[in-house]
């Protein structure tokens, strides 16, 4: 019989096997490695979480540059990544983990961490339940997680820019009265009292006049200052035109906002200027009104500024409530 033409023996069929899988074992440490120098060149980090046994079973490279920890210790120990979340966040990642499973839509959260080097970094962190289980047959919860400290302190910037007046550092007109329309709200809701304050600088074309156009806008920074000095905590505060503030006092009484609003006076009375080698004093007028039945945020501006200016027309440097 011709040698050529005779079946494969069973050893060369799986030698041939051999080789064969041999060749496909080298194209997946091929694929692999492509896989993680791939993942460890994107800063996001990839994980996956056997919710049964409490354990992480995968996280890829970048899990060591963004955490600052080691993954080995990781994948040891689930106690690890607890250890990393920032401890007043710790409370809401457990939860909405948890959630994930419960709900089992995606899961788009935001979280601190501390890393290994004591930094603390913002992450997002979308994760959702895995179609394919463990090989027990358990549910898998995998995640993509994301350093967004420098989004998080850029859109911290933008909002800063948005809300505050850029002179005094107070809020902007539009930011106050936007937070006022929630307080108003809030207060009307709850059947809350709410007061509403306006005050302007006495003269203050005066000041501008005879010190100039610095002095002035050194004027309006300490009175402001001045104010949120004497403000409570929850009280609003803002600039709201040129040398007119507001402010909202939320859970005050008429009483209460009378007490407030005289000890502005007294403390924007007792500030001293000086420019040119000359002192000089500056005084405010105020209006107060208090939140009433049929009140909108409206008709409270509105009665705070008729009280205002009857402390204009009354001789100025006094508070006139209605
Ligand atoms: P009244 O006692 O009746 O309130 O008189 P007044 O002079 O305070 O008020 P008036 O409205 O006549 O003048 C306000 C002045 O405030 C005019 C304007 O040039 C000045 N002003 C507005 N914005 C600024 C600012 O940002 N900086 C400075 N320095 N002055 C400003
Ligand atoms: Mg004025
Ligand atoms: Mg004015």
């Amino acid at each position: 019989m011709d040698d050529n033409a005779r079946a494969p023996s069973e050893l060369e069929t799986l030698t041939l096997a051999l080789l064969h899988s041999r060749g496909e074992v080298e194209r997946l440490r091929e694929r692999e490695s492509l896989v993680s120098s791939l993942l460890g060149s994107v800063n996001v980090v990839l994980w996956a979480f056997d919710w049964q046994q409490q354990r992480v079973v995968y996280v890829s490279p970048a899990y060591e540059s963004v955490f600052g920890r080691s993954a080995a210790l990781l994948m040891s120990d689930y106690g690890e990544w607890l250890n990393s979340i920032y401890p007043d966040d710790m409370e809401f990642a457990a939860q909405s983990l948890a959630s994930v499973l419960e709900v089992g839509a995606v899961e788009q959260r935001e979280y601190r961490i501390i890393r290994g080097d004591g930094q603390i970094r913002w992450l997002s962190d979308k994760c959702f339940v895995s179609p394919r289980s463990t090989p027990e047959g358990q549910p898998l919860i995998v995640g993509i997680a994301e350093d967004i400290t420098e989004k998080k302190q850029l859109q911290g910037e933008l909002h800063r820019l948005a809300t505050t007046d850029v002179l005094t550092g107070i809020h902007n007109r539009r930011h106050f009265f936007d937070s006022a329309a929630l307080a108003f709200e809030q207060a009307r809701g709850n059947a809350h009292p709410l007061a509403f304050l306006l005050f302007d600088i006495d003269d203050f074309k005066k000041i501008n006049d005879s010190h100039g156009h610095q002095i002035g806008d050194r004027v309006l920074q300490r009175i402001a200052h001045c104010g949120a000095y004497v403000l409570r905590r929850d009280d609003l505060f803002g600039r709201i035109g040129g040398e007119e503030f507001a402010a909202i006092f939320p859970g005050c009484t008429a009483v209460q906002a009378l007490q407030i609003a005289e000890r502005l006076q007294r403390e924007v009375q007792r500030l001293t200027f000086s420019a040119d080698g000359r002192t000089f004093n500056v005084t405010i007028s105020q209006g107060l009104t208090s939140l009433g039945p049929d009140d909108s945020l409206e008709s409270l501006y509105v009665r705070a500024d008729e009280a205002m200016y009857q402390a204009k027309h009354g001789g100025k440097n006094c508070i006139v409530q209605v």
